[in-house]
């Protein structure tokens, strides 16, 4: 299943803040089997946040767009979902319940738009805040915030299971640039994705859909590079 994360935020795009959503959602996403193809970062701006997620929602099997939620005048986001689908804002009856019944909110506290999601979407109730996210077509829009994210996310993690994958990793005691045949040999003599990590030692890591084949090709490297004492 392969996944494209936009990020909506002029704070990201700042620097003020750390996108540790798309990281989170990155590895969240990647554990799960699913593969994250692209992660964007767009301003709060409608035309900007409609433009990149009408053409990853016709080009990727699901969208995830994280932040600008919010009932604020800076909070587009939901808006330019809609304009993505060609659809437009309406207040939803079942958020409005849930901010009612679930919530410490009466709907009537708060902003109206609060309710406001794309008329053919479906809430997602927000475990940890006000904001409800929704679903539409293949697109799963959640909050800024990071732990509201982590927690409307929880509720829809299911939708992104792919075919497990085994990892192993072997450790190797040289240099980076003296394990390139290594490696190569290992790609094309096995059915695995093979990533390396150089630090105190290089780390190598790798990736199958079998079990078998990912730990034959882990001896395989293991019995060619300098093993750390
Ligand atoms: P709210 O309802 O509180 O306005 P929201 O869903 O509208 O929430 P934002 O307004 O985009 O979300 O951001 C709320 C907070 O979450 C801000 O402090 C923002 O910096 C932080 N935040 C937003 N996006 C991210 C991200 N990708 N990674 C980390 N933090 C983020
Ligand atoms: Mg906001």
């Amino acid at each position: 299943m392969q996944v494209a994360l936009v990020t909506v935020g002029d704070e990201l795009l700042a620097g003020e803040t750390t996108n540790t959503n798309a990281v989170w959602l990155s590895r969240r996403l990647a554990d799960s089997g699913a593969t994250v193809e692209r992660v964007t970062t767009v301003p709060d701006r409608v035309g900007d946040i409609a433009r990149v997620v009408n053409e990853y929602q016709a080009e990727y099997d699901a969208v995830i767009v994280t932040g600008g939620l919010g009932p604020t005048h800076d909070d587009v986001t939901m808006e330019g979902v809609a304009a993505a689908f060609g659809t437009e804002l309406a207040p939803d009856e079942e958020a409005r319940e849930w901010l009612e019944t679930e919530t410490r909110y009466e709907a009537a506290d708060l902003a109206p738009e609060t309710t406001h999601i794309p008329k053919t979407a479906e809430m997602i109730r927000n475990p940890e805040g006000v904001a409800p996210g929704c679903i539409i077509g293949n697109t799963f829009v959640l909050p800024g915030v990071p732990v509201e994210m982590k927690g409307m996310f929880r509720l829809v993690a299911d939708e992104f299971v792919g075919e497990q994958r085994y990892v192993r990793t072997v450790q190797a005691a040289q240099a980076e640039s003296e394990l390139l045949d290594t490696v190569e040999s290992l790609r094309s003599n096995f059915d695995v994705t093979v990533g390396s990590y150089p630090g105190k030692t290089v780390t190598i890591r790798i990736k199958g859909l079998e079990k078998d084949t990912v730990e034959t090709a882990a001896s395989w490297v293991a019995q060619r590079v300098n093993s750390p004492e």
